[in-house]
C-alpha cells in the first residue's frame, strides 16, 4: 500500500506484525518525511514469509532508522529480511542490545539453516549467510539509556529526538520515546514495571504522552501470581524434589530467562530456603550470562555489580548429557531451549529425566501449545503421551512458575492513569489480552482513543 503524503500529514503509524498475536514485531512510523521502524521480528511458529513483518506493503515509503527495543528473536530475527527491501537503514538500540544482537541473530541464522532449513525459501535464507550478517553489524549503532539521539531522514522536514528508556524487561531492553513537533510517542517494547531479581524494573517518563503503543502480553490474565509468592512455591518445590533425592530440570530462554532463574536459585540458598546444591549451565546461556556481567554497572540491576559468574556453576557437557553427575546426585539444571523444542538440551535431558520418578521439571516461562514443553506440562502422571510426535510416559514431576519478565495489568493501567495518553495502541498480545487492556483502560480514561490495530492498516497521528 502507497501512502500519498499530502502536506498536512506529518505523522502516520502502520503495523507491519505483531498485533493480535505475539510474533513478527514491527511497526512503521512516518514522521514529516522521515521514516522509522520499530523492531523487526521473527514469529516463533509460524515459517518464511508468514513469519516475517509485512514490508512489502510499504515499498515507495521513507525507510531511514531501524529502533531496536531488545534483543529476543521476535524483535529482531526479521532484521536481514528488511534490509533486503530497506537497504540503507541505519540500526539504533542499547549499547547492550547492540551485543545481544549479533549471537542472537546468529543463532537465528544457525537455527534456519539447519532445523528449519526445509521450511523457509532459498531467497528467504540467502539472508541469513553469515557474510550478509556481517555486513549488518557495521549498520548498527549502540546508545545508552536517556541519551538523547536527533534525527533527521534523508526526505525529513524537521528534527526528531530519540530517547530509549529501561523497559524493566530483559538486559539492554528499551521504551523508544519519539519526541516530534511537540509531541510525544512512546512505544513501551516489552515491558515489566517491577524488580526481576536481576533486572531493574522500568524508568519511563512520568509526563503526559500524546501517543502511546503497549504491550499486551499478560493482560488477559488479572490474577496472574505475585513474583514473590511465585519464588515461594519454586522453593518449596525444590524442596519437596531433594526430599526424594531427586534433582530438577528448569527448561529456560538462554536470553533473560536463564540469568533471572539462576539469581533467584542463589538468593534461596544464600538464605538457607533451599539446600546448596550444584548447578548446572551452558550454552548459549552461558554466553548471554557473561554481558549481563558485562553491563552489571551501567544499565539498572536490581543488585549493581553482581555478575551472574559469581554464582557458582558447573557447565553441562553435551557429549555426556544423559550420563551427568546430576542423575546420580540432587541438583539443578537450567538448560535451554524453554519450550523444549526438538534437538536442543532441555529437550534431550527431558527424555530421561521424565523416567525418574524422584526428580522434577520446573517450567518458569511462556509454553507455545505446539511445543514439546507444553504437551509435557499438560501430560498425566504414568499415562502415554506425544511428544515431539514420539510416544513417552512421564513419571517425574513437572510444574509450571510464572516467573514473567511481562507487566502486570494493574502495572500497565496505572502507568497509563499517569501518563494519560490521547491516543493508545494496544500490541503484542493475543485478541483476548488486546480486548481486555482496552477495556479496562476504557474503564479508567474518558477521553483516549484506544485502538487495537489491524495489520498494514495506516493509523493517523496529526
Ligand atoms: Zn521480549
Amino acid at each position: 500500500m502507497l501512502i500519498i503524503h499530502f502536506d498536512f500529514v506529518v505523522a502516520e503509524l502502520i503495523f507491519l506484525g505483531g498485533v493480535g498475536e505475539l510474533g513478527a514485531n514491527s511497526v512503521y512510523l512516518y514522521i514529516d518525511g522521515t521514516g522509522i521502524i520499530i523492531d523487526a521480528g521473527l514469529h516463533p511458529r509460524k515459517r518464511d514469509k508468514d513469519a516475517l513483518p509485512a514490508y512489502e506493503s510499504i515499498i515507495g515509503n521513507p525507510v531511514d532508522l531501524l529502533i531496536l527495543t531488545h534483543a529476543h528473536t521476535d524483535h529482531i530475527g526479521g532484521i536481514p529480511y528488511l534490509l533486503k527491501f530497506f537497504p540503507h537503514t541505519k540500526i539504533i538500540m542499547t549499547k547492550a542490545t547492540r551485543d545481544l544482537a549479533e549471537i542472537m541473530l546468529k543463532d537465528t541464522a544457525k537455527l534456519l539453516q539447519t532445523e528449519l532449513v526445509a521450511e523457509y525459501s532459498i531467497d528467504n535464507l540467502s539472508l541469513y549467510k553469515p557474510e550478509v550478517l556481517e555486513n549488518i553489524w557495521m549498520l548498527m549503532d549502540g546508545y545508552n539509556y536517556y541519551e538523547g539521539i536527533k534525527f533527521c531522514g534523508y526526505a525529513g522536514r524537521s528534527e526528531i529526538k530519540i530517547t530509549l528508556y529501561p523497559s524493566g524487561h530483559i538486559l539492554g531492553s528499551a521504551s523508544v520515546k519519539i519526541d516530534f513537533g511537540g509531541e510525544s510517542l512512546l512505544h513501551s517494547g516489552d515491558i515489566q514495571f517491577i524488580n526481576q531479581a536481576v533486572i531493574a524494573g522500568a524508568d519511563l517518563p512520568k509526563h503526559h504522552i500524546e501517543y502511546l503503543l503497549i504491550e499486551s502480553t499478560n493482560a488477559g490474565e488479572p490474577n496472574l501470581p505475585d513474583y514473590n509468592d511465585e519464588i515461594k512455591r519454586f522453593s518449596k518445590y525444590v524442596n519437596q524434589i531433594v526430599d526424594k533425592n531427586g534433582s530438577i530440570l528448569i527448561p529456560a530462554f538462554a536470553l533473560g530467562k536463564t540469568q533471572e532463574v539462576l539469581k533467584i536459585i542463589y538468593s534461596l540458598m544464600q538464605n538457607n530456603s533451599i539446600p546448596n546444591l550444584t548447578i548446572y549451565t551452558g550454552g548459549l546461556g552461558k554466553i548471554i550470562s557473561g554481558f549481563y556481567d558485562k553491563y552489571c554497572y551501567s544499565v539498572p540491576m536490581v543488585k549493581p555489580g553482581f555478575e551472574i559468574s559469581d554464582i557458582p556453576q558447573e557447565y553441562i557437557i553435551w557429549d555426556e548429557l544423559l550420563t551427568g553427575k546430576y542423575f546420580k546426585e540432587p541438583s539443578i539444571v537450567v538448560a535451554s531451549s524453554g519450550m523444549m523444542n526438538k534437538g536442543t538440551a532441555s529437550y534431550q535431558l527431558a527424555q530421561r529425566w521424565m523416567k525418574l520418578k524422584n526428580s522434577g521439571i520446573a517450567f518458569i516461562g511462556y509454553l507455545d501449545e505446539s511445543s514439546p514443553g507444553y504437551e509435557l506440562l499438560h501430560s498425566d502422571m504414568n499415562k502415554d503421551f506425544k511428544f515431539a510426535g514420539k510416544k513417552e510416559r512421564r513419571m517425574c514431576e513437572v510444574k509450571n512458575f510464572r516467573f514473567t519478565s511481562h507487566a502486570y495489568l494493574n502495572d500497565i493501567l496505572n502507568y497509563i492513569s499517569d501518563i494519560k495518553p490521547s491516543k493508545i495502541y494496544i500490541n503484542h498480545g493475543d485478541l483476548l489480552s488486546s480486548e481486555n487492556l482496552s477495556m479496562r483502560i476504557s474503564q479508567n480514561l474518558n477521553n483516549t482513543q484506544i485502538y487495537l490495530p489491524e495489520k498494514k492498516k495506516t493509523y493517523k497521528l496529526l
